[in-house]
């Protein structure tokens, strides 16, 4: 897998390019799994070092059958939920 520092907690981890390449599934040893699309890590970069651990405490809580999906909302900003696995497919 490619490998890369977890845009949420900077550890080293490794992703999964899902969704033709538009989002990245990564495997991380701390935040364990979650799915973001290439906008998103983009704007990761904005939010504060809280909220990203923030983000990353809920993904590592996150059922082993799930995932958290973190996307943009134009509305809404940067939003997460923790959704099983099989919903993103
Ligand atoms: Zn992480």
């Amino acid at each position: 897998m490619p490998k890369q520092n977890c845009p949420l907690c900077n550890m080293p981890a490794e992703f999964i390019p899902d969704d033709f390449g538009r989002r990245k599934k990564f495997v991380c040893p701390k935040c364990k799994r979650f799915v973001i699309s290439l906008k998103t890590e983009k704007n990761l970069s904005d939010l504060s070092a809280g909220q990203k651990n923030d983000f990353s405490i809920k993904s590592s809580r996150c059922p082993s059958d799930h995932v958290l999906f973190i996307s943009t909302d134009d509305a809404d900003g940067i939003t997460i939920r923790c959704t099983p696995e099989s919903d993103l497919k």
